[in-house]
C-alpha cells in the first residue's frame, strides 16, 4: 500500500505538518521541574466536587513548582454540550480560589476568550490541527480509513457476544485495516461515510508496567482495537484530540479521573506512535460515601453534595470547603493545619502521592467540624458580613433581622 498516496487522497486539503505546528506552539520557557497542568473539562453544565479536586490537584502541581494550569474546553461531543457550562464552570471554579494562568477565560463582559498562546483552547475549534497529525498517521501506516456502517459493526457485536469473544475492532474483526487501495478508492467515490482509525499493534495477551502519580506501579495489558481516531464528520475522539492538544499545550502532567484508567493503554500507544513524550499522569479515584455499611461513589442523581451549588446554600464558606477538599486530597494535610494554624493553605507541600488511590470518602460530619475550625479563626466582623451575604440570598428574614440590630 502506498500511504502517502492514501495520505494525499484522505486529507488533500492539509498542507502543514507536524514541523510546522510544531514551530506555532513552541516549547514553554519555564524553570526545571515546573509543572504544566490543566483541565479539560466537557461543557455539560453541572460543576461539582469532583471537578474541585481535580481543580485542586491540578492547580497545586502547577502553582507549588512555578508552573502553569490551563483550562481547555473539550467540546468535541455536541450533544452533550450545555449553552454557558463554560462559563459557569470557570465562575465556580474561580469563586473557590482556582485560576487559570492560561486558556478560556472570561472578559469583562462574561465572554469567553483565548488567553495565551496555545489555543485555540475549544476543541472543536482545532480540527485543522487534528488533520495534520491525522494525515502524518496515515503516511507513516499507523491509521486507515474505515468504511464499516453501523448496521455493519453492530452485526459484529452481536457475533462476538455469542462466541463469548472481547467485543471491538480487532484482529479478524478489523476488515478494513488491510484492504487494497482500490477498495478504499472505490468506497470513496461511492461517497461512502468513513472513520480513520488507529492501527494497533498490541497484543491482548501482553502486559507492561506504569508508574501513576496517585495508583503508584500498574500492571496493564496492551491494547489490540482499532480505535477510532476521527469520526465521519472529521471531529476527532477524546483521546486522538487529547494527546495532540497535551503535547502542543506542553502539558507535563495530566490530572484527571480514573474513569480514564482502562484508556490508558492506548493513550500510551497513540502518544507512542504520534512521536510524543508521555506526560506523567495523576488518576483520581472516585469521591465515595457510607450508603449503609458499603461505600459507594457519589452520584448525581442521589447525592446533591456532589454539586458545587449546595455547599453556597449551606452557607459553608468558601476557605472551609477549599480546607475540607485537602484533608481529603492529603492524608497529613490535618497534622500540618494543627501544626501551622494560620498559615495560608498555599504553604502546604502538596503531594499527589497522598491522594487515596482507591478513591476518597465524603464525610459530611467532618466538612462541619473542619468548617467549624476555619471560622473559629474568622474575625467577628468577617463572619458578619459573610453571614448577611449569604442570608440576603438563602434566608431573607433573618437577613433583614440581621441588617436592624
Ligand atoms: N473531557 C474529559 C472529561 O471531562 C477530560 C479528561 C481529561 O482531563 O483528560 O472527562
Amino acid at each position: 500500500m502506498d500511504y502517502n498516496y492514501l495520505a494525499e487522497l484522505l486529507f488533500p486539503d492539509v498542507t502543514e505538518t507536524p514541523e510546522d505546528m510544531e514551530k506555532r506552539f513552541p516549547k514553554r520557557e519555564l524553570p526545571e521541574g515546573a509543572v504544566v497542568s490543566r483541565m479539560a473539562p466537557s461543557p455539560t453544565g453541572f460543576v461539582h466536587l469532583g471537578n474541585l479536586m481535580q481543580g485542586l490537584t491540578s492547580e497545586r502541581l502547577a502553582h507549588q513548582s512555578g508552573g502553569i494550569m490551563y483550562l481547555r474546553v473539550e467540546d468535541t461531543d455536541a450533544k452533550r454540550e450545555v449553552k454557558g457550562a463554560t462559563e459557569t464552570l470557570i465562575e465556580m471554579l474561580s469563586h473557590y480560589g482556582i485560576f487559570f494562568d492560561e486558556g478560556a477565560a472570561l472578559d469583562e463582559n462574561g465572554k469567553i476568550y483565548d488567553k495565551g498562546i496555545y489555543g485555540p483552547y475549544k476543541q472543536s475549534r482545532r480540527a485543522a490541527i487534528y488533520h495534520v497529525y491525522a494525515k502524518k498517521l496515515v503516511k507513516e501506516g499507523k491509521a486507515y480509513p474505515c468504511f464499516c456502517t453501523e448496521e455493519e459493526l453492530t452485526a459484529m457485536r452481536e457475533q462476538q457476544e455469542a462466541n463469548k469473544e472481547t467485543t471491538g475492532y480487532y484482529g479478524k474483526y478489523a476488515i478494513w485495516r488491510d484492504r487494497p487501495l482500490e477498495d478504499v478508492q472505490a468506497a470513496l467515490a461511492a461517497g461512502k461515510p468513513w472513520v480513520l482509525r488507529f492501527r494497533s499493534t498490541g497484543d491482548g495477551e501482553r502486559q507492561f508496567k506504569f508508574d501513576d502519580l496517585v495508583k503508584g506501579k500498574l500492571t496493564v495489558t496492551e491494547n489490540n482495537v482499532d480505535h477510532v481516531l476521527l469520526k465521519s464528520d472529521g471531529i476527532p475522539t477524546y483521546h486522538f484530540a487529547h494527546a495532540v492538544d497535551d503535547h502542543l499545550m506542553r502539558t507535563t502532567h495530566v490530572v484527571r479521573g480514573d474513569e480514564w484508567l482502562p484508556s490508558l493503554p492506548f493513550h500510551i500507544q497513540l502518544f507512542q506512535a504520534l512521536g510524543f513524550k508521555l506526560p506523567k499522569y495523576v488518576h483520581i479515584g472516585p469521591l465515595m460515601k457510607m450508603d449503609g455499611s458499603s461505600k459507594r461513589k457519589l452520584s448525581k442523581r442521589k447525592d446533591p453534595e456532589l454539586a458545587l451549588t449546595y455547599y453556597k446554600a449551606e452557607g459553608f464558606p468558601i476557605p472551609s470547603v477549599r480546607e475540607y477538599i485537602m484533608t481529603v486530597l492529603n492524608s497529613n494535610f490535618e497534622d500540618w493545619r494543627r501544626a501551622n494554624p494560620d498559615a495560608d493553605i498555599e504553604s502546604f507541600k502538596f503531594s499527589p502521592k497522598k491522594l487515596n488511590p482507591a478513591g476518597s470518602l465524603f464525610d459530611y460530619a467532618k466538612l462541619v467540624d473542619v468548617s467549624k475550625n476555619v471560622i473559629s479563626r474568622m474575625g467577628a466582623e468577617d463572619v458578619y458580613t459573610q453571614l448577611l451575604e449569604w442570608a440576603k440570598e438563602f434566608d431573607t428574614d433573618f437577613a433583614a433581622k440581621l441588617e436592624a440590630d
